[in-house]
């Protein structure tokens, strides 16, 4: 039997590909915790800058055994012939965003983006002046008008984290190679699971591997998918230079993440069905925002780009009174009062938010569904509803 197999499932790929040289017979591959590699001889230190996906291991800022293991899936995973892992989902993004633009550059930014890239692109930039451009990301016309001569590089997050917009991925990026504009997309809430962005054209692709990938809310780390060719250059700069390289128990946590993902993403995201409908059904909620309703409005977009969905949704309550939204998220048991996703555990998080489409600032509750069973988590809503007062 070839070992890896072209035709392997997704499934099959995580827990087999990059293992292919047992050692010691161990199943759970060990951990190299080293910081340098020494060499053979001579040609073998060349072949460490020349070969860096499959070469001889040189120096874990840039290369380390267990991280190799865990991006050579994650690469597979995501269609794209590289990935690198990085010690946050913000050192990938800041590398890649720096790697695609110079003094005098122009990005365009869809303005839902995750705010500390939001920050990124609007604060810090500007020192280096590179503007940025925020558009909502509905159609190609109006991106394509936000767009100048020294236009470098389009960021994407498709769907967003609070009220889930999509953005076309196949036409953006048809739209964008022949103009020299790069594409760069957040895909922590899809996972390669639900979406694979580099089989529409998209050029690099972001994880918060903090979320999803790694799966068990125990490690901060980052993904960078992207060409081969891209890559050379990111690990002779960004890689290099700014030295974000995540630690290789890291890269073990997010390989451990992995092994389950898929039957994780299906889970929760059946469980956010349930919870989902039922929160919608309640008169005390006006909207609610969930990626898999059938009359999500953006369905035929999703089914054209997506294979599901996953466990975050959000809904705006009826009551916009700030200390009843405080209530009923400090009521809450099962559902944590946290910020991030993609663990074994509930959160919900409660905010102001607005944005190009909906510019009315407005409370809105996002809740993670976790591993717990979803009638549990009904009840829980159900109760902290009733002690928020928007109930009797
Ligand atoms: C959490 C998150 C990030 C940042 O990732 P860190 O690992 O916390 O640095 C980026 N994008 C999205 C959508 C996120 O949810």
């Amino acid at each position: 039997m070839q070992f890896p197999e072209a035709e392997w499932q997704v499934e099959t790929l995580i827990q087999h590909l990059g293992e292919e040289e047992k050692i010691l017979g161990a199943v759970a591959p060990p951990l190299f915790i080293t910081s340098n590699f020494a060499f053979e001889n001579v040609e073998d230190w060349h072949k460490a800058y020349l070969e860096p996906f499959t070469g001889p291991f040189m120096y874990s800022r840039m290369t380390n055994p267990t991280l190799r293991m865990a991006e050579t899936k994650i690469a597979a995973l995501e269609g794209t012939e590289a990935c690198k892992l990085f010690s946050s989902g913000m050192a990938a993004i800041s590398a890649a965003i720096f790697s695609c633009v110079k003094s005098g550059d122009h990005v365009i930014a869809v303005d839902t983006i995750y705010g500390p890239t939001k920050e990124l692109l609007t604060k810090y930039l500007p020192k280096f002046g590179v503007e940025c451009t925020y558009v909502s990301g509905v159609s190609l016309e109006e991106i394509a008008e936000a767009a100048r001569p020294e236009t470098t590089l389009l960021v994407l997050e498709s769907p967003s984290s609070f009220f889930f917009h999509l953005q076309d991925l196949e036409a953006l990026s048809q739209w964008a190679k022949p103009l020299g504009i790069t594409t760069m997309i957040d895909n922590s809430y899809a996972t390669p699971i639900r979406q694979q962005p580099a089989k529409f054209g998209i050029d690099i692709v972001c994880h918060s591997a903090t979320k999803y990938l790694g799966g068990h809310s125990d490690v901060v780390a980052g993904a960078l998918c992207c060409s081969r060719e891209r890559m050379i250059e990111l690990l002779k700069n960004e890689i290099a230079l700014f030295g974000g390289a995540l630690h290789p128990f890291g890269a073990w946590q997010i390989m451990r993440g992995l092994r389950t993902l898929p039957i994780k993403v299906k889970a929760v995201a059946e469980t956010a069905d349930k919870v989902a409908a039922w929160v919608r059904s309640q008169p005390w909620v006006s909207e609610t925002f969930h990626v898999g309703f059938d009359d999500f409005p953006q369905s035929e977009l999703r089914d054209r780009q997506m294979s599901g969905w996953t466990g975050l949704f959000s809904f705006v309550p009826q009551c916009q009174d700030q200390s009843k939204v405080t209530r009923f998220l400090e009521a809450l048991h099962l559902f944590q009062l946290g910020a991030s996703w993609g663990g074994h555990e509930s959160l919900a998080v409660g905010l102001p938010h607005s944005s190009i489409l909906r510019p009315e600032t407005t409370w809105v509750v996002r809740l993670y569904c976790g591993l717990e069973h979803p009638d549990d988590l009904i009840r829980d809503v159900r109760q902290a509803a009733l002690a928020a007062g928007w109930v009797s």
